[in-house]
């Protein structure tokens, strides 16, 4: 395991799994998970992909990402992701993926918030995420190392050499010539997140140790319809494509109260309907409610079998029963700030792909179903420009094998301490007051005694609220209440 590697790729996602599928074969190549391989957002990824659904539909997806993005998005990787996704998902599909299909065999595209049209592809309706990974995880052709966390990045001179990780409870050096990130976004710095548990912001944080630029840490989104009543860290989420397919959103009398907010009630973008939920349920002290009652039971069952299955596990009938939600943090349009092949800026031989990634591609807002998009499309650019550049001479470098400690004594309490400071000072509805004081507590907490992989949640949850102080005006997910709104 210690010998030099082509490419390391840190994580097993949608962004990592591709970047080894579109690398050569015959490279040394070696897969990091911290977890079981499943664990990871893409996984749990239910509504679908978006992508165009002809050459006319291309730039109409690229409209609507720009609009969803408020402004923020970078125009080049918006045209990369739009252009470039129907070929790679072609491809996708030529390997032998099936996505859903009618009877007559055509494939079945569905609507989600923001999108002018029908441009989503599903699979195993409501298991999009899960299909696609077990795909991957099957045709990887090179190791993969479980349970192993990247808990540092080898740099010397601006150029990565590999990374530092804890597995087998041994701190060890991997070396590659290429290191790709592919680490996911920042759920676990959240109280209430629809993200798997792996993804706590390790890599973010140490970017911002080793000043490797991260960007729009402010733009978090948060996802409105989570049934958080459960004690599950991650909580169950109730996707998109049940609002794009006639699910309603009512308060306990039934009243569909989004109309007060936005014309397109229940089909606003995302930033919108988490704020307008939030804010009502904060002024009125109603319950918010999802109603699938437009829905026949037989259909619901077959479209959507996971929500089905984990609600009637937790103790409702869908689409009877009304299922309480409330928004949760969701997605990170913020990270490691990259370039349109994913180099991370000026640091030679790392790339970063994913969600832990910016490109710009996302903006202040991310489209629905995008992400998964993104995974694949800007994965094969790294890979590419991977082959371009590997033979180049790189110089061997060695560098110790110490780790402070990960973990001390109290970092579990002050973990949940961070994770409710963010979620009620950083989260849906920010103003400088709280975020501030959010910021002094997150560098009080920075001077104790604490083990490094609390160390890297503060300073990944720094980056977001200094972010977030920065930018005073309200855009796509960041929101600023004034006194009186
Ligand atoms: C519930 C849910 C539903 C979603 N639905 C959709 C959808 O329908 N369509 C869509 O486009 N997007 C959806 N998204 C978003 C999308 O799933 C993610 O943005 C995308 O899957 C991210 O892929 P990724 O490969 O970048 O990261 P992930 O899939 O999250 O993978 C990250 C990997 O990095 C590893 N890792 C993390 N830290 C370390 C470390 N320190 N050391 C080693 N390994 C590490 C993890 O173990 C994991 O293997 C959804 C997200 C969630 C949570």
């Amino acid at each position: 395991m210690k010998s030099m590697h082509d490419v390391v790729i840190i994580g097993a996602g949608v962004a990592g799994l591709h970047t080894a599928l579109s690398l050569d074969d015959d490279l040394n190549v070696l897969v990091l998970s911290k977890d079981y391989a499943w664990e990871c957002n893409t996984f749990y990824a239910q509504g679908g992909v978006a992508v165009a659904v002809d050459d006319d539909d291309i730039p109409i997806h690229i409209k609507d990402t720009l609009n969803a993005g408020a402004g923020l998005c970078d125009e080049g990787a918006v045209d990369i992701l739009c252009h470039e996704g129907p070929v790679v998902i072609k491809e996708f599909i030529e390997h032998g993926f099936k996505f859903d299909k009618d009877r007559q065999g055509n494939l079945l595209y569905t609507k989600e918030a923001a999108h002018s049209r029908n441009r989503i592809l599903h699979a195993g309706g409501d298991a999009t995420g899960r299909y696609i990974h077990q795909f991957l995880m099957d045709l990887l052709k090179f190791p993969i190392l479980y349970n192993t966390q990247v808990t540092d990045l080898l740099i010397e001179d601006n150029e990565c050499y590999g990374v530092r990780v804890f597995h087998n409870n041994e701190i060890f050096n991997i070396y590659a010539k290429k290191i790709v990130i592919a680490s996911g976004g920042v759920g676990s710095v959240y109280e209430y997140h629809t993200n798997a548990r792996t993804i706590s912001s390790d890599m973010q944080g140490i970017c911002a140790m080793r000043d490797i630029a991260l960007r729009d840490m402010e733009m978090m989104q948060f996802h409105p319809t989570v049934f958080v009543q459960s004690s599950a860290v991650r909580k169950q989420l109730l996707s998109e494509s049940l609002r794009g397919e006639g699910a309603k959103i009512v308060d306990e009398d039934g009243r569909r109260f989004l109309f007060d907010y936005d014309s397109r009630g229940e089909l606003s973008p995302r930033n919108i309907v988490s704020q307008a939920i939030f804010d009502y349920q904060q002024k009125s002290g109603k319950k918010v409610f999802l109603d699938l009652n437009s829905f026949e039971e037989g259909f619901f069952m077959k479209r959507f079998p996971s929500i089905y299955f984990n609600m009637n596990n937790m103790g409702y009938y869908l689409p009877i029963d009304l299922v309480p939600v409330s928004p949760a943090f969701h997605y990170a349009m913020g990270g490691i700030k990259s370039d349109l092949f994913g180099r991370v800026d000026k640091v030679k031989s790392l790339y970063v792909v994913g969600e832990a990634a910016n490109t710009r591609v996302h903006g202040a807002n991310r489209l629905a179903s995008n992400s998964l998009l993104e995974g694949f499309v800007f994965s094969k650019r790294v890979a590419l420009d991977i082959k371009l550049t590997l033979r180049e001479k790189k110089r061997v470098v060695k560098f110790d094998e110490v780790e402070p400690s990960l973990i001390k004594v109290g970092d579990k309490e002050l973990k949940n301490e961070l994770r409710n400071l963010m979620w009620s000072y950083a989260g849906i509805q920010r103003d400088e007051k709280n975020l501030q004081k959010a910021l002094n507590r997150v560098e009080e907490m920075l001077k104790l005694s604490i083990g490094k992989l609390l160390r890297l949640r503060l300073l990944s949850s720094r980056e977001i609220i200094k972010s977030a102080l920065k930018r005073k005006e309200s855009l796509g997910a960041h929101y600023i209440k004034r006194s009186g709104t």
